[in-house]
């Protein structure tokens, strides 16, 4: 058999190469065809129609149910939008005198509700404007019904597949830690988007950004995934196929290289040592974090407890889960960043309008959904709190952009002490609370900051996609994205300083602590904790390892004196080749 051996390139987002065979997972958007009816079969369309709506009613009703009974009433509103949106007698009149036209059902649903859609659109007010979403999602769901039609299950995988999708969202990933998966490939998303972070968790190569690959593709085909250069290839020839055998047997050895790393101290030729931390987003990584070598989890994703299932974390959940992370580290520092939802990380949970919003990235995320949902904020601190005692736990603060939040903040976790207190449960008192900066507005005031809080740890996923405009998960713009850029170096320099007058540390857990590329100017800034995807530790420590402060020092000199990329990555070439 002729093989094509075709080669698309995308964004590196996870390194490794990987042979497999592809596993489309597919979206919710359904092929609908236009079919003329007539006859009896008007009668039967009309029934099928009717059907689907009363089991999307049932649907919904059960929906409204859970809602209510997870997140009370306010947050039932949803399902109620839902319900009478379905009831609505225009749009189905709209259907049925489709149907009676002659054409078939589906078509009609598609057809009402484009047009349906399309006068949202035209609406002044944003809030009516958007409830064009909750149109679709209902139509959604009766095409589901009509078509009897049940989303493909990742139960499917096998050990060789290789993800190939337009998107793989927080919701898509949550449970795939325990499936076997070679690697990943999708059409959207940029090197710190969630499939590149889930991806380095899991250790598989992944490339993003690959646009359209979702219809160059079919179930089952072989197909490559050369994390290291972003490509994929796909159909692959017998030479291609043996040149990466080879290459997956030179990584192997260098992971295996690279593990004697481990229980070694990250520290310069010139005697500065540092902490070099791991990135979770559940218990079950610390396993892999200790494996590595980490000293610290340096950031604990926390909102994936609440992505993970329908119902609404509680205090004890939340406790269990901190204390299981903390004792497993125990003597090591567990930084537990409060929850981070909204933008691209939405929850199952139907929280108000995450994401719904027309900017998720400055909409109501992070520490803002929790400032104005106090209660489900304490309730993780409770149980935050309680964990404490199990370990060195601290907290953080995500998404801070003004030190009125920092306080705010800071007083409802003052009221879960009280409450704990009153509840005789045990917490240490002296917990440190400390702040991302991740927010340009923070970055430039964290001298004022650093007075307010304990540490410091930097976000650079979000810091660039903010203070460059660049969307941390389009494609498209992916080539803007640049850590290195001289306004980047210059926050990055102002933040660390700042934290360091005010004699408070200061870590970094966003993707660029992770990058060996950066290891030297990151040190060269004083830096004084890394936080990673724990398989990166090793590739770090060894770059530390072999460098002094002094050199690391004078590199960042050099780079501020730069005035453009241009300059700054003739200057990188120069040190790394030297
Ligand atoms: C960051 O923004 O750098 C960060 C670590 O947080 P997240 O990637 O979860 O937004
Ligand atoms: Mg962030």
């Amino acid at each position: 058999m002729k093989q094509n051996n075709i080669i698309l390139n995308g964004i590196a987002a996870s390194s490794g190469v990987a042979i497999g065979k592809v596993f489309v997972l597919e979206e919710d958007d359904f092929l609908v065809i236009k079919k003329e009816i007539s006859g009896s079969h008007i009668k039967q369309e009309l029934a099928r129609l009717k059907d689907a709506i009363e089991k999307t009613k049932v649907e919904l009703e059960e929906d409204q149910k859970e809602l209510n009974k997870v997140l009370g009433e306010n947050y039932a509103k949803i399902a109620d939008a839902h319900l009478l949106i379905l009831n609505d007698p225009m749009i189905k009149n709209e259907i049925e005198k489709m149907i009676n036209k002659g054409t078939n059902a589906e078509y009609a649903v598609h057809k009402v509700v484009e047009n349906f859609s399309k006068t949202f659109d035209l609406i002044d007010n944003e809030y009516f404007r958007e409830r064009k979403h909750d149109l679709l999602d209902v139509a959604k769901k009766i095409m589901r019904n009509l078509l009897g039609k049940t989303k493909k299950s990742l139960a499917d995988l096998d050990e060789d597949s290789i993800i190939v999708a337009k998107n793989l969202t927080p919701a898509d990933t949550v449970n795939m830690k325990e499936v076997m998966v070679k690697g990943f490939v999708t059409e959207i998303g940029g090197k710190t988007s969630h499939t590149a972070l889930v991806a380095q968790s899991l250790e598989i190569p992944a490339v993003v950004g690959l646009k359209d690959i979702t219809y160059k593709v079919k179930q089952e085909m072989p197909i490559i995934v050369d994390g290291n250069l972003g490509l994929v290839i796909l159909d692959p020839s017998k030479e291609t196929i043996e040149n990466y055998k080879r290459e997956y047997e030179i990584q192997i050895s260098n992971k295996k290289e690279l593990e004697k790393f481990k229980d070694l101290p990250a520290v310069t030729t010139d005697g500065r040592e540092v902490i070099l931390g791991a990135n979770i987003e559940n218990p079950e990584e610390v396993r892999a974090a200790l494996r590595h070598g980490a000293n610290a989890i340096g950031l604990y994703r926390s909102e994936f407890m609440y992505m993970s299932k329908k119902t609404m974390p509680t205090e004890e959940e939340h406790y269990q889960n901190y204390s299981k992370v903390a004792k497993m580290m125990m003597p090591y520092e567990v930084i537990i960043r409060t929850m981070d939802l909204g933008g691209d990380k939405i929850s199952r949970l139907g929280l108000m309008n995450i994401g719904r919003e027309a900017n998720p990235f400055m909409g109501l995320r992070a520490i803002r959904f929790c400032l104005k949902y106090p209660d489900i904020f304490k309730a993780q601190l409770k149980g935050i709190l309680r964990a404490s005692v199990h370990g060195n736990i601290k907290i953080m603060y995500p998404m801070i952009s003004r030190i009125s939040e920092i306080k705010e903040a800071n007083k409802i976790l003052e009221q879960a002490k009280e409450e704990l207190k009153k509840e005789g449960k045990k917490f240490r008192d002296d917990i440190e609370v400390g702040v991302m900066i991740e927010v340009p507005s923070a970055a430039v005031i964290s001298d004022i900051i650093a007075k307010e809080v304990d540490f410091l740890s930097i976000g650079t996923n979000d810091l660039i996609q903010y203070t460059m405009a660049v969307d941390r998960v389009n494609a498209d713009v992916a080539h803007l994205y640049t850590p290195m850029h001289p306004a980047i170096l210059r926050l990055l320099k102002n933040i660390i300083d700042s934290a360091h007058a005010a004699g408070k540390n200061v870590g970094m857990c966003g993707e660029m602590a992770g990058d060996p590329l950066y290891t030297a100017i990151l040190l060269g800034l004083g830096l004084d904790e890394f936080s990673m995807s724990a398989g990166q530790i090793p590739k770090v420590k060894k770059i530390i390892r072999s460098i002094s402060k002094a050199e690391s020092k004078k590199l960042v000199e050099q780079l501020f004196k730069c005035t453009n990329m241009q300059e700054i990555n003739i200057t990188m070439k120069k040190f790394k080749y030297r």
